[in-house]
């Protein structure tokens, strides 16, 4: 009955990777029909369809790494393997109806806020006016390319992980990897063995903890066709162990941290006997301070015959190969660069508009933050997801995905019921709720001496310093004080104690 009363708002959704399809359900869902969905490429599935690396795979267990509400009974591994978590995505997306709504090779260019409405261009050139944007574009989508004198001039083949050449066969070849990030040790550990000679370029050591993988039997898979619930518990399992452990340790838990840190140390002992080699592997800052390594392989790989790590630092890049400061040039055939992303563009470069003209390069000069991680001031009716501050890290970005599409939709349903005329937080509110995560900082490992994509031009991480719960509980009502007030009318519909400080009544 009320349902009849609530608007039907219009909504694009940028982007067709996990969260954009998430929102999509979600959307339909709440009884949202009006769906735009742009996607820049011909296919769904964001990170996993950009990224095809050799040994592309989840290092968040599988089971966890699954939408809450259609566990995968098919996995093959404890750590999917980027083409299963693909064919995942690309399922689900087909299964909700979401795909057959997409419209691929279609990317927004232009967006701009104007009387209520949200005025967009595409890159096809068609206009649309919808009610609402959610920005679903990721963040881990634009390559870092490193400065290194002479890139252009080199003769072999060079290319990012995230851009892989399939073209190039790499076996018996001379290949040199610059990074040793997550993605790298992925690669190193796939490649070692196939390639003529790898030489690994080490700018700084990471920590790894050796968390084996594990293949699913076709019994395991049988146990789970069907049974959502026993999935869903499998999921739970592995994420409270998670939420216990890791996710303690990084925020400031010290018993926590002290046995990640014993794991990681004891792993780099046993596994590299060599102590001229482990003193190159060992890390001299803090156990997770930059995004700790799962890897039960790499440092078997890395001790090889066939791959040397060098840490002299790399002077240029020679027609032939690496150069490094003492004038050796490593010869290569082929030059990887796992230099990782730029993490602080978001849905940039689409040209974002907001109330009276205020751009989105203008509004992030200074700083670039968000309320609640999804909301930005100046910017009524748009959401950011997997914006600053969401707690990523080495937990499921799936779990956070679906919080905060539940935040946003609560925010829409207030919109709905006329409770919200426009949805847009305060500056003010948006300024005390950074305050409040940068309070919580200091005791946090990200701070603890090492350079890492997690930390901002200033030096502060762009992550959430608090527990896993606290931010599910932050997310869970809208507080309707932090926003606006452009219907004169609205009410909120129940008290909300706020976690972060609150504004103080007048
Ligand atoms: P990353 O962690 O940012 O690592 C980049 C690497 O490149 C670092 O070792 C860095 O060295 C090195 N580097 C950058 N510029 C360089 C230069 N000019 N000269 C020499 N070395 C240079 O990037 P990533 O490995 O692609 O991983 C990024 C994130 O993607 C991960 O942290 C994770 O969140 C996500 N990821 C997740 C998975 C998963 O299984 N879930 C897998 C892959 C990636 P410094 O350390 O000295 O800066």
């Amino acid at each position: 009955m009320e349902n009849k009363k609530l608007k039907n708002p219009s909504v694009a959704v940028i982007g067709a990777g996990m969260t954009g399809i998430l929102m999509a359900i979600k959307l339909r869902e709440a009884g949202i029909t009006d769906i735009t969905i742009l996607e820049k490429a011909d296919k769904l599935g964001g990170t996993w369809r950009e990224n095809t690396y050799p040994g592309v795979a989840c290092d968040v267990p599988a089971h966890m790494y699954t939408y809450s509400f259609r566990g995968n009974p098919e996995w093959e591994h404890r750590f999917a393997h980027g083409d299963e978590i693909q064919a995942y995505f690309e399922q689900v997306s087909a299964e909700y109806g979401v795909t057959e709504q997409i419209r691929f090779n279609e990317s927004l260019d232009q967006s701009h806020y104007e009387d209520g409405k949200w005025k967009l261009l595409t890159s096809k050139g068609n206009r649309l006016e919808v009610d609402f944007v959610v920005a679903a574009t990721g963040i881990l989508h634009h390559p870092a390319y490193p400065d290194i004198k002479g890139m252009d001039g080199f003769r072999g083949d060079m290319w990012h992980t995230a851009r892989w050449n399939h073209d190039v066969d790499l076996t018996g070849k001379r290949v040199g990897i610059i990074g040793t990030g997550s993605t790298s040790t992925q690669i190193i550990s796939d490649i070692a063995g196939k390639v003529g000679h790898l030489t690994v370029f080490q700018r700084t050591p990471q920590w790894v903890l050796n968390v084996p993988d594990r293949d699913y039997t076709e019994d395991h898979k049988a146990r789970l066709r069907g049974n959502q619930k026993l999935m869903k518990k499998i999921s739970n399992r592995y994420a409270f162990v998670m939420r216990n452990t890791f996710s303690k340790a990084v925020t400031g838990d010290k018993f926590a941290h002290a046995v990640i840190s014993w794991m990681t140390k004891r792993n780099l002992r046993k596994s590299v006997r060599d102590p001229e080699l482990r003193a190159k592997l060992t890390p001299d800052y803090k156990v997770g301070c930059k995004r700790l390594i799962f890897s039960s392989t790499f440092y078997r790989e890395i001790q090889r015959d066939t791959v040397s790590l060098e840490t002299t630092a790399i002077e240029r890049i020679s027609e032939r190969g690496v150069v490094t400061k003492d004038g050796t040039e490593h010869e290569l055939d082929v030059l990887i660069l796992a230099t990782g992303f730029n993490p602080f563009n978001f849905m940039r470069p689409m040209n974002l508009t907001g109330r009276d003209g205020l751009s989105i390069d203008k509004a992030w000069e200074k700083k670039v933050q968000a309320y609640r991680s999804v909301c930005l001031p100046g910017f009524p009716n748009f959401f950011l997801m997997l914006g600053p501050n969401t707690p990523i890290g080495n937990y499921s970005v799936i779990a956070m995905s679906e919080v905060q599409t539940n935040y946003v939709l609560k925010l829409i349903d207030h919109w709905r019921r006329g409770r919200l005329g426009s949805i847009e937080a305060t500056e003010e509110a948006k300024v005390r709720y950074n305050d409040y995560i940068k309070a919580g900082m200091g005791k946090t490992v990200w701070v603890g001496g090492c350079q890492s994509w997690y930390l901002d031009a200033d030096g502060d991480p762009a992550m959430w310093p608090y527990s896993w719960d606290h931010w599910v509980k932050e997310l869970e009502e809208p507080l309707l004080d932090d926003f606006l007030e452009s219907t004169p009318a609205r009410k909120a519909p129940a008290e909300v104690e706020p976690l972060s400080p609150a504004k103080k009544a007048a």
